[in-house]
């Protein structure tokens, strides 16, 4: 078995609410010229923590910064209780400057949903775009009485992300649906799939969990719909370079969901991307050593071992996979 090439850190990062039903947000910062992130989620198979490594790879060997101009994004609303999210709601407008909010359904009641929705409407008062993601929670039955509701309420909403688990029920969905749909584990986990425009209106493209860039841009150039880039609650080193692919992309004005640096309580730069006016620097941010040494610190001696270990098998199974692009073979060859 070929070892990883690279030095990578373990690093464990807390949230500022609970997100995914976990309280911190673990990975692995791999160094080259660059940095990248391998930050996989607990659930993800070893294909997915493989293509996830070489998005981090193909980061950490491409020393481009990137444009630094500016990249429209939502905000993205923790899952906070009913009681505290107009404050919440408040609180993120006002420090992001967004007017694009993104918030979790699924779970409760549709009345309950509804109220939320128009919890967060009063907190915006005027220009709000609401992102709806249901993660898959819903049958098709469900989701249909939580669209028309939405539509009849007049709620402001872009769309719905991915409210049903496989292709088949969004296209169910989409048919009579007076509200626009998104895929994204769609595009991840069902594999094949038809014509997504049967199936949505928007597609959401993850750059780490899709395997990087290049992943990234035969994907979108296939796909035949408008894309968001979304960040997967990483640090600014993943986030930022995310970005970077995301401002590569011909988008319009349509906001990119990377605004999720809000998320984490702290982070591995000096300078954190995090969401103002509107819009994220789409420039790459470095590491600082004294941060990743505090979240290394951060990570008990079994769970770094764990982490070495899940990366050492990803590896194996990207080459294994012929999942690492030539170009960054190549790149890891001139300086592993
Ligand atoms: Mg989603």
């Amino acid at each position: 078995m070929t070892p990883f090439p690279l030095p990578a850190t373990a690093f464990t990062l807390p949230f500022v609410a609970p997100f995914r039903g976990q309280e911190q947000r673990q990975g692995m910062i791999v160094q080259g010229p660059a940095a990248g992130e391998f930050a996989p989620f607990p659930d993800y198979t070893p294909e997915q923590d493989a293509r996830w490594l070489v998005a981090a790879v193909e980061a950490a060997v491409d020393p481009a910064t990137g444009p630094g101009t500016a990249l429209p994004v939502n905000a993205v609303l923790p899952d906070v209780p009913d009681a505290d999210l107009a404050e919440e709601a408040l609180a993120l407008l006002r420090r992001t400057g967004c007017t694009t909010v993104k918030m979790k359904v699924g779970g409760r009641s549709t009345g309950a949903e509804l109220a939320r929705v128009t919890t967060v409407q009063r907190a915006a008062g005027g220009d709000l775009r609401l992102r709806l993601d249901g993660n898959g929670r819903y049958d098709v039955a469900a989701a249909r009485e939580l669209l028309v509701a939405l539509s009849w309420a007049e709620a402001p909403v872009e769309y719905v992300e991915q409210p049903c688990p496989t292709f088949a029920q969004m296209v169910q969905l989409k048919a009579d649906s007076a509200i626009p749909l998104a895929v994204d584990e769609t595009l991840r986990r069902d594999r094949r799939f038809g014509d997504l425009a049967d199936a949505a209106d928007v597609a959401i493209v993850k750059v780490a969990p899709l395997g990087g860039a290049v992943a990234v841009a035969e994907l979108v150039g296939s796909l035949g719909l408008p894309v968001v880039v979304s960040g997967a609650a990483e640090s600014s080193i993943g986030a930022s370079r995310d970005a970077v692919v995301a401002a590569a992309l011909a988008s319009g004005d349509r906001a990119h969901g990377l605004g999720t640096g809000t998320l984490l309580a702290a982070d591995l730069t000096a300078d954190p991307m995090l969401p103002t006016a509107g819009a994220v620097v789409a420039a790459r941010r470095p590491v600082d050593p004294g941060l990743l040494a505090a979240a290394e610190s951060a990570t008990p001696p079994t769970e770094r071992r764990e982490w070495q270990e899940r990366l050492e098998s990803a590896w194996a199974t990207a080459l294994a996979g012929e999942l690492v692009p030539a170009t960054t073979l190549a790149a890891l060859d001139a300086v592993a």
